[in-house]
């Protein structure tokens, strides 16, 4: 098992650089005071690494939060990721510029194909590989690919992905899918982790909270960081992003690692990978109520 030391220990990617395993996701917090919020508190707890996507509509207000923080932006690892309706080749380099001045930023930390779009992911990996190349982004990886994507991925790519961002927490682990990243040097990386605050109803992962005297949030992020997964659990509220990172003081035993892991029922809380279909109209509804929302 690495070591897992404090919110600014890491994993290292293939490359060598390092991805701190922890970090604050902002998947519907809304653009504005909610947002750069978040960002601030939870780069004020110890926080350095926030997970953003162009589609959040959220861009803007995570570059002011880093910005207001005032921690060195060199700390901090900010990821983003290319939306559906933005891929292929032309397009993602576009895309890339946009979500880099709508972050107030000159470069990435990782920069994720968001979702494995048929007929387009090749070529919009093909920008990635290109931005890679001229340093404007220190990592590049995919999210929501399966083995059939990566091994098809592979095949025409130059650069390995040094990450797969997938769903994943005690009710769908893909163990397989972490294996085969694993033996290919990909950092696996949960979304989700949280069950999008439906682990909180679940018996088992209280008694175990209990046995620690930790939350149920501490114990799921904790087997994460155990199982070499990096994990971003989103809130919106100062307190849980305080008490979310409270995972370094303890360590789960084997048979309650294994506990966890047997609680997998391979059920999804977001779209299936093979059978996503986000048409351009609900991404521009999508966007139009998230700007309206803030
Ligand atoms: P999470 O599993 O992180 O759950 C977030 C929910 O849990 C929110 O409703 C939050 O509410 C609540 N919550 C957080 N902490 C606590 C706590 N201690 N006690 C009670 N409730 C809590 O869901 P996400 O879907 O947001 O996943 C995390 C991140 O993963 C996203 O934000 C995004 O960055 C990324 N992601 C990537 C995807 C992809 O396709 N690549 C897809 C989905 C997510 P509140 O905010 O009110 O505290």
């Amino acid at each position: 098992m690495n070591k897992i030391t404090d919110l600014k220990g890491g994993f290292t990617l293939h490359n060598g650089v390092k991805m701190p395993y922890f970090g604050l996701g902002v998947f519907q917090s809304k653009d504005g005071e909610e947002v750069i919020n978040s960002v601030k508190w939870a780069l004020e707890a110890g926080y350095r690494h926030i997970d953003t996507a162009s589609v959040y509509g959220n861009e803007e207000g995570v570059g002011t939060g880093i910005r207001e923080s005032r921690v060195p932006r060199e700390e901090i690892f900010l990821v983003s990721k290319v939306w559906n309706t933005e891929q292929g080749y032309d397009e993602t380099m576009k895309a890339f510029e946009n979500s880099l001045k709508r972050l107030n930023t000159d470069y990435l930390d990782l920069y994720l194909v968001h979702w494995p779009v048929r007929g387009k992911y090749k070529e919009t990996w093909k920008a990635l590989e290109t931005l890679y190349k001229e340093n404007r982004v220190r990592a590049i990886g995919v999210s929501n690919f399966l083995r059939h994507h990566l091994e098809d991925l592979l095949e025409d790519a130059s650069i390995i992905p040094m990450v797969n961002q997938m769903e994943f927490h005690p009710y769908l682990v893909q163990q397989e899918l972490l294996d085969y990243c694993n033996a290919k040097g990909i950092q696996y990386e949960a979304w989700s982790p949280l069950m999008q605050g439906r682990i909180f109803d679940l018996e088992i992962i209280n008694n175990m909270a209990q046995r620690y005297n930790k939350s149920i949030a501490n114990i799921v992020l904790r087997w994460d960081l155990q199982k070499g997964v990096v994990t971003i659990p989103k809130s919106v509220k100062k307190e849980r992003i305080v008490s979310n990172a409270n995972v370094f003081d303890f360590e789960l035993s084997d048979k309650d690692m294994d506990i966890l892991n047997n609680l997998d029922k391979k059920k999804r809380f977001g779209p299936h990978p093979r059978a996503f279909d986000f048409p351009p109209f609900i991404t521009k509804i999508w966007n139009y109520y998230q700007r309206r929302r803030s």
